[in-house]
This record gives C-alpha cells, structure tokens and sequence, in this order.
C-alpha cells in the first residue's frame, strides 16, 4: 500500500487536498463531539456544541454564543503540523492543485499555502456586517463580551459558517471544480460519508482518492486507498 501510493503521488501533478476535523485535531485543536468535551460542554451550558454555535444562537443571544466561542473555540486554535509543510512543498514544487479546508482552523494559510478554498470558513476572518471592516482574533479574545466594531458599534460577525446557515454555493462549486481537474484527491481526517465532503469529490474523475485517517470509518468504502493511523506520520511516509 505505502508503495503504491508513493508512487501515485510522485507521478500526480494536480493534487487536491481535503483536510477534515482529524488533522486539526492531530494539531492540537478540539473535537468537540469528542464525548469527554462535548460532556463537559452539555454540562457546563447546558446545551450540546451544535446548539451554541447555531445560526439561532448567534442571532438571539449573543452574549452567551460569544462566552462559548472564546471560551470553548477561541482559546484551543490549533497550529498546522509537518502535513501542512508537506502540502506546501508540494505548492512549492507545482504538484498542488489547491487544498479544500473543512476546518473553520485557517491551517492552510498559516503554513503560508496559498491555493485554498476555506469552505467552511475560518476563525481568522471577522467582520462588522455594517460597514465591513475586518478584524482579527485577538480583537475577539481582549473584547469584554461581544465584540463590537471600533467604527459602527455593531456586533461583530466571526466568518465561519454556523450550523443551520445555508452552505456557501460559491464555495462549494469552486471546491468541485477542483476536485474535477485534480488527478490525485488526498483527504486528511476527513469522513467522506458527509454530505458536504460527497458533493465536493462527487466531480472527481480518476481513480486515485486516497484517504489518511486515524481509524476505520462507514465512509471509507469511497476511497480507492485508505492508511490508518496517525496521519501526519502516514503521510510522511508516502511523500518521500
Ligand atoms: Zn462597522
């Protein structure tokens, strides 16, 4: 298996990551489904991640959506690991197509890749919707409660998409029409049984999707190649 994939890889011009929840995880950020975590959250909130971080939330009470998001998201930002600085070889050497990121993590950027789709969004990206000025993360973390633009006063807006908003379609499409020129799909820790995941590599033409997981999942019967284990040690050893 490690052999046939190196050699996939080294003959792939066109590559096309897809990072999912598994690599940010692997670089120190949170799962929060993790049943310790997402325990700890029911208890201390009251309510389930999924709920705290909802368009709903968002919209009627801020104040405690922005307690949870500093406290809970904010505070735990992953940094990208050696699988970050290998796609970026990989850039550097024009063997990338681009890297579809459904981690809101901003992973890719940090280790200066430059051909992303942020499909979910990032953490690094907030906005006043008013008159759109930009902010970063440290402005959120040092604000007292909710985050207020210096200019207009309105609550700040992270740039991540929250559970029960629409998908960006522009996003989506762009992630496609990647994933239909790549030759080579590589996913990093992410469950290809997803819909959102099913819809971006429905448009891959070839026979070389190639999975990196830390175990076995359903979804995994979609890929042509599957290596268990810690991923950025598996992927270390393929790309050599
Ligand atoms: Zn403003």
């Amino acid at each position: 298996m490690v052999k046939t994939v190196r050699s996939i890889i080294r003959q792939s011009n066109n590559i096309v990551f897809l990072t999912g929840l598994g690599s940010v995880v692997e670089c120190g950020g949170r799962d929060l489904w993790d049943s310790d975590i997402f325990y700890s959250i029911e208890k201390n909130y009251k309510m389930c991640p999924e709920q705290l971080l909802s368009a709903g939330e968002y919209s009627s009470r801020k104040e405690r959506f922005y307690e949870f998001y500093k406290k809970e998201v904010l505070s735990y930002l992953p940094k990208p690991d050696e699988s970050y600085e290998i796609i970026k070889a990989l850039e550097d050497e024009g063997k990338l197509q681009s890297v579809v990121s459904f981690n809101i993590f901003g992973l890719e950027k940090l280790a200066g890749i430059e051909s992303v789709v942020e499909v979910a969004g990032s953490v690094y990206n907030n906005y006043c919707p008013k008159c759109k000025k930009t902010f970063d993360v440290d402005y959120l973390l040092t604000s007292r409660s909710i985050p207020v633009c210096d200019v207009c006063k309105k609550a700040l807006r992270p740039n991540i998409r929250l559970l029960g908003e629409r998908v960006d379609n522009d996003l989506y499409t762009e992630a496609a029409i990647e994933c239909y020129k790549a030759d080579t799909i590589i996913v990093l820790g992410a469950d290809l049984a997803s819909t959102k995941v099913q819809y971006v590599t429905g448009h891959y033409k070839g026979c070389n999707l190639i999975l990196f997981a830390n175990e076995e999942k359903y979804g995994d019967r979609f890929a042509d190649y599957a290596m268990y284990g810690n991923i950025k040690d598996n992927l270390k050893e393929v790309v050599k």
